[in-house]
This record gives C-alpha cells, sequence and structure tokens, in this order.
C-alpha cells in the first residue's frame, strides 16, 4: 500500500462507556463502573483497501466501526479523513465527511423500511444531503447505483418493495444508497452474516468489485477469519478494546503469533490451513469489560500465559513490515510452536 493515500486514519481511539448501575449500588459503590469498548486503537486505511477487524462479539469491533463514523461517541483520540483532522463538534465538517464515509449494516431486512419503494431508499442519501433537484437527476443516479450493486437493470427494481426482494437483493439494495455519494470509505458491519450461504460470495464479490473498480477503502467488520481472509488486504485481530495482532492476509493465516489468533484459525474450517497445525479449543467466555484483567488482558484464557503477563500489558510490537502483534512472547521472540 506504499503509493496509495492514506483515506482514514485514526489515532489512540477510546470509546467508553458508563454503566447505569441500580440507585443502592450507585450510593455504596465507591467506583464508577465504566466499559472501555474501544481502549486506544490506531490504524491507517489507504485507499483501494480492505481491512477486516475480526475477533469475538464483545470484542469491540462495531463500536469501532461506528466511532470511526461518529455513530458513537469518541472519548478520547483522533479520526483523520485524507490527512485532515474530523472535527467531529462541527456539524459542517461531520456532514461533508459522511458523504464520503458511508456504514453497511448486518441487517438489510431492518435496513430498509417496509413502507418506502427502492427507489426512496437508494436516493436518501441524495435528500439528506440536498444534492440533485430533480427527479430525473436522481432517477438516473439510483439505477446506476443499483447497477453497480448488480442488480441490472436498475429500472426494474425502483418502484418495487423491499418486501418483493430477496434477503441477498436487499442488501444490494442497502450497498446501491451506500455508495451513491461515491464516498472514499465504507465501514461494511458483518454485511454477509444474515445472508444465505449461497448469497454471501455474490456480496463479497460484488464489495470486491467496488473495492477494485472505485478504488474504495473498507473497514470489514466479522467474526468470521475465512471470509476475512477471501477479501482483505490486511487483518486486525481485536480482543477486549485493542488490536492484539495485525498484519496482511497472509501473515494472520499463514504465519500467525499471537495465541488468540491461532486459536480463532484452527477452527478455521478450511482444511489447506490446518492441515498440520494442532486444534487449540478456545476456554471460557470472553471477561466481562467492566473487569479487563490486569497485564495481558487475554491471559485468563492463554496457554501460554506466564508471570509476565500478569502484570504487565504486551504493546503492539513490529515483527515486520506490516506484522504487528501485541504479545510478550513475541517481544521475547519465543514464538509460540503451532
Ligand atoms: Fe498469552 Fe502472555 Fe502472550 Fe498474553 S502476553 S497472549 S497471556 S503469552
Amino acid at each position: 500500500m506504499k503509493n496509495k493515500q492514506k483515506i482514514v486514519s485514526i489515532n489512540n481511539l477510546k470509546v467508553v462507556f458508563d454503566i447505569k448501575q441500580s440507585f443502592i449500588n450507585e450510593l455504596f459503590s465507591k467506583k464508577r463502573k465504566i466499559v472501555k469498548a474501544v481502549d486506544g486503537i490506531s490504524l491507517d486505511i489507504y485507499e483501494g483497501e480492505i481491512v477486516s477487524l475480526v475477533g469475538e462479539s464483545g470484542s469491540g469491533k462495531t463500536t469501532l466501526g461506528k466511532a470511526i463514523l461518529n455513530l458513537a461517541p469518541i472519548s478520547e483520540g483522533e479520526v483523520f479523513f485524507k490527512g485532515g483532522t474530523v472535527d467531529f463538534k462541527n456539524k459542517k465538517e461531520v456532514k461533508k465527511f459522511r458523504q464520503k464515509a458511508q456504514m453497511i449494516f448486518q441487517d438489510p431486512y431492518q435496513t430498509l423500511d417496509p413502507k418506502s419503494l427502492i427507489f426512496d431508499a437508494v436516493v436518501e442519501p441524495l435528500e439528506v444531503n440536498n444534492m440533485l433537484k430533480t427527479v430525473a437527476e436522481r432517477k438516473e443516479k439510483a439505477v446506476k447505483a443499483l447497477e453497480d450493486s448488480g442488480m441490472a437493470p436498475g429500472e426494474d427494481f425502483l418502484y418495487r418493495y423491499p418486501y418483493e426482494l430477496s434477503g441477498g437483493q436487499r442488501q444490494r439494495v442497502a450497498i446501491a444508497g451506500s455508495i451513491i455519494l461515491n464516498p472514499d470509505f465504507i465501514v461494511a458491519d458483518e454485511p454477509v452474516s444474515m445472508l444465505d450461504v449461497s448469497i454471501r460470495t455474490g456480496i463479497l464479490k460484488l464489495l470486491l468489485d467496488l473495492k477494485n473498480s472505485r478504488d474504495l477503502a473498507f473497514l470489514f467488520i466479522t467474526h468470521d477469519l475465512s471470509l476475512a481472509w477471501l477479501i482483505s488486504d490486511r487483518i486486525a485481530i481485536m480482543y477486549l478494546g485493542i488490536i492484539v495482532e495485525i498484519g496482511t492476509s497472509d501473515e494472520i493465516i499463514k504465519e500467525c503469533i499471537h495465541p488468540y489468533t491461532k486459536a480463532l484459525l484452527s477452527i478455521m474450517p478450511v482444511p489447506e490451513v490446518n492441515k498440520n497445525r494442532v486444534r487449540k479449543v478456545l476456554t471460557g467466555e470472553i471477561p466481562d469489560p467492566t473487569e479487563i484483567p490486569k497485564g495481558c488482558r487475554f491471559n485468563t484464557r492463554c496457554e501460554f500465559a506466564y508471570d509476565r503477563c500478569f502484570v504487565e500489558e504486551p504493546e503492539l510490537t513490529k515483527i515486520s513490515n506490516d506484522h504487528f502483534v501485541a504479545c510478550h512472547l513475541a517481544t521475547e521472540e519465543i514464538h509460540v510452536k503451532s
């Protein structure tokens, strides 16, 4: 990605939520209960790049994606768009940024208003941003967005209702709405997890086509490492609010170092990847995010944890050009044998 422009950068981004406690607990508890959903993440995403964010439920993936687009409150840190800081207190600036940075949600059934025509759903971003006055202009844009999203001829879909479409077609309509303003960056939050397996490939191929034809940058959020491998240039593994490993897709799949990544990888249903790998069972649940373990936050589930892991939090450290990992074993150059 060396010759590509940075589209979105985030610097030490934090999202902290207060937990509402009962009146009695609030009265007697001295400590404020908080969830550090995103706990200091820095990341650059380049034009024409797909970065996948992978982790279990509760790792903070969706919150991070929303925070970048100002859909979740940022407690600390900065978001940069094409090199300039985005001032989320400035409404005009936020509006301009949101024209260029869009989101595709997980559930195409909830994204679309069942009472609205497909035409209205697709042109909504144009309406919100007061662009294109005539119906003919809007129609032309809607048809193009639908056709670019694999719904051809676009004219045939404009005056239908969402209930007349399949799940895959609804997700394509949602994608058409997200590209109608020609964005540079899209957060795609589990965009195929609600779809039948047979339809998923078509949607993934569409996202890849959009990346290639428009040089679009994506943050692709998924819990499925095999999907991430199929679609991404780089993969970031998230655990309890932080990135624990990041690298090119091949580095993460073939040369991963963090024990959490290895555990996720060993349950991947791809025989060629796991041919000589001992299957690791990830025991226990992800810890309560209000009680993040001291030291390495993976220490409660890590079979390699040793003294240092319980007192010192490992930093994300460079292993090679694009490959970074947060594990004491890696920095001590004692790679875990797979
Ligand atoms: Fe496991 Fe320690 Fe590495 Fe954390 S730092 S992943 S506990 S070995």
